[in-house]
């Protein structure tokens, strides 16, 4: 069995009495840092110090906790590991409560303006929002949220179907399910569905906890719902569900008729006499594109890519590959997806995939070089809170520089490139309906919280008929049955995260467009933009960019030409 590869970072703390140690270290920290501020938060050269000290203890506690977590997702079957994250989440609430007393000695001081004229107003305005969501009294349910999250994580990565004889995992059917064979589609996705529908009481007991569990907790933090208190863990500081409601209804108005009709057109292009849940993955996709590169060549094309991009991302490329930040084979035990961390510590970045030779690899990589080159620029800023933006912002920079590396994508397919760029597209145009539709069962849920399993599946399905009106299910029961949502581990894990990428993707694709007609303003846009990290809230940093907001009309411009790239492949 492959070995996890040596971390190239200095991690100190690994193994469950570490953590506990960390964690009781970093609490007791932070409440001596708020009893110091009981005494010099009056002064400003009192508050700047008890300020440094708290961004500095924040940046190493943050590192322990990203090393922790990074360790356990590299082997999810090495007993130690799996300890040590228990230990961690077990702790998390703990050290959050500590954290919040700083938090709000430092709203509360008379010496505010000082550190404000320095800092900005966005820490503040986290801050605030973090002592808001968060309170001693929920700390048990926290820590209840978290074993849920655990539990679907575990049951879904480990749930089988029998197949030829031998079990398979979720991921192990995966691959399948872009295979150019059709007959193996459709069996990979009664596969896939029929996990689903052998745990379908469990997740439905487990997401029924999960709902009453977050309804409590915002309740007893005086929300109406968990909406309310959901924005706040996200940090929503200049936009509320209504905004969001609005972007949702320029979906419905403005992609979901144009998604329907390149549906049906690529399904007659193809010859197919209907467009079945297995035939969307693969509709835009040459069967002959495939990487012209090993896998094993990903990661260094990469790093030649941004070196042909911009002098900043070939600085970047440079210091990713000298320290070899990244871990993206796949393999048994390493848990599944692609993410990018930040060891705020070290001002180091590191790129977590699980690469099998697939086209979708290429544009994973270039997401989290996006990621990474956003943390990277934003390593030294004034405080830890701006390291990165919230996810809405934070996905831009990567899903546009997917985009922006486009002239090089020969680089990995050949000849095969303007095949795999015209299925980004299409991937694109598919995601926004499907992002809001998940996005819009949320709302609905967190406002109904004590609906039953099949009430939930009835909203799902209505929602289906409105985002996703091309959808065909053909005799997959479980996703007839209004199940298919059960399979987004965002709408258990990380909730109302997912419509942030829709958004992002929003202002990605006009990066894309600029690009189109003027690529050397454009990137120095993206740099910029990368480089203001978290000091300001989404629209300001939209706005910034020049962009144009996904609130008002920044569905235009990529609407047009998404169209424009189906019209002319006609
Ligand atoms: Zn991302």
């Amino acid at each position: 069995m492959p070995t996890v590869p040596p971390m190239p970072i200095d991690l100190t703390v690994t193994d469950a009495p570490e953590v506990a140690a960390a964690t009781a270290s970093a609490a007791g920290d932070f409440e001596r840092i708020a009893r110091e501020l009981d005494h010099a938060a009056g002064d400003d050269a009192g508050l700047a110090a008890a300020f440094a000290s708290f961004d500095d203890r924040r940046r190493r506690w943050l590192t322990d906790l990203a090393g922790v977590r990074l360790r356990y997702l590299q082997d999810t079957t090495d007993g130690s590991r799996v300890e040590a994250k228990g230990v961690l989440d077990a702790g998390v609430p703990q050290v959050a409560t500590a954290e919040k007393a700083v938090k709000q000695r430092l709203l509360a001081s008379p010496a505010r303006p000082s550190l404000e004229a320095r800092l900005g107003p966005q820490a503040f305005a986290c801050w605030g929002a973090d002592a808001e969501a968060h309170d001693a009294s929920i700390a048990a349910d926290l820590v209840r949220e978290k074993e849920l999250e655990n539990a679907y994580t575990s049951l879904v990565s480990t749930a089988t179907v029998e197949r030829d004889g031998a079990p398979q995992t979720l991921s192990e059917i995966a691959p399948r399910l872009q295979s150019h064979d059709r007959e193996t589609r459709h069996a990979a996705e009664r596969d896939r569905w029929s996990i689903f529908a052998a745990h379908r009481e469990r997740l439905d007991e487990l997401f029924g906890e999960l709902v009453t569990v977050r309804d409590r907790m915002a309740r007893a933090r005086g929300f109406g719902s968990f909406v309310e208190l959901g924005y706040r863990r996200l940090h929503r500081i200049d936009y509320t569900a209504h905004d969001v409601a609005r972007f949702r209804e320029a979906v419905v108005r403005d992609v979901v008729p144009l998604a329907s009709r390149v549906v049906a057109r690529l399904g007659r292009e193809r010859g197919l006499d209907r467009v079945a849940l297995w035939d969307e993955g693969t509709l835009a996709t040459h069967p002959s594109l495939a990487p012209a590169i090993a896998r094993e060549r990903f990661v260094s094309a990469g790093i030649e890519t941004l070196g042909a991009l911009d002098p900043s991302l070939a600085e970047f490329g440079d210091f990713m590959r000298e320290r070899d930040l990244f871990d993206v084979a796949a393999r048994p035990g390493k848990a599944f997806g692609a993410f990018c961390t930040m060891f705020p510590s070290h001002g180091s970045p590191f790129v977590f995939a699980n690469f099998t030779g697939a086209p979708s690899d290429v544009r994973t990589l270039m997401h989290e070089l996006g990621h990474a080159f956003q943390g990277y620029r934003s390593r030294s800023k004034v405080a830890v809170d701006y390291l990165s933006p919230t996810y809405d912002a934070a996905e831009i920079h990567s899903m546009a520089l997917e985009y922006l590396s486009w002239p090089q994508m020969e680089r990995f397919f050949g000849a095969s490139a303007d095949a795999y760029r015209r299925e980004h597209v299409l991937h694109a145009l598919l995601f926004l309906p499907y992002a809001a539709a998940v996005d819009h069962f949320q709302h609905l849920v967190y406002a109904h919280p004590s609906a039953t399993p099949a009430e939930r599946n009835a909203m799902w399905q209505d929602l289906e008929r409105t985002y996703l009106p091309w959808r065909d299910y053909g005799d997959l029961a479980h996703p007839l049955a209004g199940g298919l949502w059960q399979g987004k581990r965002h709408i258990f894990l990380a909730p109302f995260y997912y419509i942030d990428y829709a958004l992002a993707l929003t202002c990605a694709l006009q990066f894309w467009q600029r690009a189109e007609t003027d690529r050397g303003t454009t990137l120095d846009a993206y740099v910029a933009l990368c480089s203001r990290g978290g000091e300001a809230p989404f629209r300001e940093l939209v706005r910034s960019a020049g962009l144009a907001s996904p609130f008002e009309d920044g569905l235009d411009g990529p609407v047009a030409a998404i169209r424009r790239t189906f019209a002319a492949a006609s």
